[in-house]
């Protein structure tokens, strides 16, 4: 078969490596450079937790993602590159006592009747272990010594240089305007230069931008942006691991999350929360009064971070399905397109286990969780636990 993924970020480099493991021939079509630094996906890190609140799937479909991390943290290395995984564990903070149906606490519960060993921490753990946290600013939580952060960009780099080793076709500079069509089916795409590509299956990838492929997903597909803060504090001592961890502090309530510094001396904060409805076409601008407000929220919890210096900060896109579950099946109505997209603000983590799915819904075999990302119409209004405020 010949397959042609429309965008080069997490979802469509992991889905152009399965689809080329199994022996099909694959472009890879992407509008901007791979890794474009607009995509989701182009970012310093991202949090690789396997904490989801009471949802048994992610947290299951998650142990499977944790062990392939760490294989690829082998082959990279075995390649002559590095770990691009950092397993830390993860700090799960609550300024309440945890309690059954917030994220912490429902965590917890789950994880632990797994069989994970997590260390409840009170605010004297956090004083003792952690000072950067504001003394008594959280009261509860726990630390997973499972999971961490991944450095995104570079792990979709290194993907799409597997991808290019392994055969497949990498076509950057190429924006999918249009989809070729014959006997009321898809066959292929053109780019807004006017050149056609044709293949068997188009797995369209293309995260915030999907819409304007596919625009009768609008009602259930929203952009979000959603600034991001990277700090370059001048003493970066006291937010290094393993003192100070990737950490989420009352994230379903609050949004808020950030990184332990990173080889560069980099600290980055971010808001799981609403975001800003926007096209991710549209200028991307992160104001003074975001700033203000990361600053407001350091200066009560991480106190030493409130008045660092801001190294950069970016507006990055969520494509948010309305029940914060990913999209990846076939389209019904366009005989010939499978969509792989919906990220919801967190699937990063899965890159290493999204390209299984999609490649079984390419080939119509069945997928133990294939059930949960459908195709689905405009329902109930949810998301995953740890997201704040929708
Ligand atoms: C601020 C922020 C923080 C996040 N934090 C986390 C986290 O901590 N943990 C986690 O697991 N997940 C996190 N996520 C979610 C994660 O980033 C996404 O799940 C993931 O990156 C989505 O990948 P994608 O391939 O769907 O989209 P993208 O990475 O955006 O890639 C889409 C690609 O398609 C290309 N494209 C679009 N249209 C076309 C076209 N017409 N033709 C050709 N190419 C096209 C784009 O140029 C782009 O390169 C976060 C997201 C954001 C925005």
């Amino acid at each position: 078969m010949r397959a042609l993924v429309v965008g080069g970020g997490a979802f469509g480099v992991a889905s152009a490596v399965e689809l080329r493991r199994r022996g099909h021939e694959v472009v890879l079509v992407e509008a901007g450079p791979l890794p474009h630094p607009d995509a989701a996906s182009t970012d310093l890190s991202k949090l690789v937790r396997c904490d989801y609140g009471q949802d048994a799937l992610y947290t299951e479909w998650m142990q499977v993602a944790l062990a392939r991390w760490r294989e690829w943290n082998a082959r990279w290395s075995g390649e002559g590159g590095r770990a691009l995984f950092h397993e830390t564990g993860i700090l799960l903070l609550s300024s309440e006592p945890m309690a059954p149906g917030g994220f912490e606490y429902d965590s917890h519960a789950l994880l632990s009747g797994m069989g994970h060993a997590l260390e409840r921490v009170d605010s004297a753990w956090l004083a003792r272990s952690c000072p950067a946290f504001k003394e008594g600013r959280f009261v509860d939580g726990y630390r997973n010594p499972i999971g961490g952060w991944a450095e995104s960009g570079a792990v979709v780099a290194a993907e799409a240089r597997r991808a290019r080793r392994m055969g497949v076709t990498i076509e950057e500079g190429f924006g999918v305007d249009a989809f070729v069509e014959r006997g009321g089916r898809v066959v292929g795409v053109r780019s807004t230069a006017g050149r056609a590509l044709e293949a068997d299956v188009v797995v369209v990838a293309a995260g915030a931008w999907i819409t304007t492929l596919l625009p009768e997903l609008s009602d259930r597909l929203r952009s979000n942006g959603h600034p991001v803060f990277v700090f370059r504090p001048v003493d970066v001592t006291p937010f290094v691991a393993p003192t100070f961890l990737p950490w989420a502090a009352d994230i379903g309530r609050t949004g808020w999350y950030g990184f332990s510094a990173n080889a560069d001396g980099l600290v980055k904060v971010s808001n799981h929360g609403v975001g800003v409805a926007q096209a991710p076409e549209a200028p991307r601008v992160v104001g003074a009064t975001e700033e203000a407000r990361f600053r407001a929220f350091l200066r009560h919890s991480i106190p030493g971070l409130a008045d660092a210096p801001v190294a950069f900060s970016r507006l990055c896109f969520y494509s948010d399905t309305f029940d914060g579950d990913f999209l990846v099946a076939r389209h019904p109505d366009r005989e010939g397109v499978v969509v792989a997209t919906g990220d919801s603000g967190h699937a990063f983590k899965f890159t290493p286990v999204i390209g299984d799915l999609v490649a079984d819904v390419v080939e119509g075999r069945p997928h133990p969780f294939a059930e949960r990302f459908r195709w689905r119409e405009f329902g109930t209004a949810r998301s995953e636990q740890a997201r704040c405020g929708v």
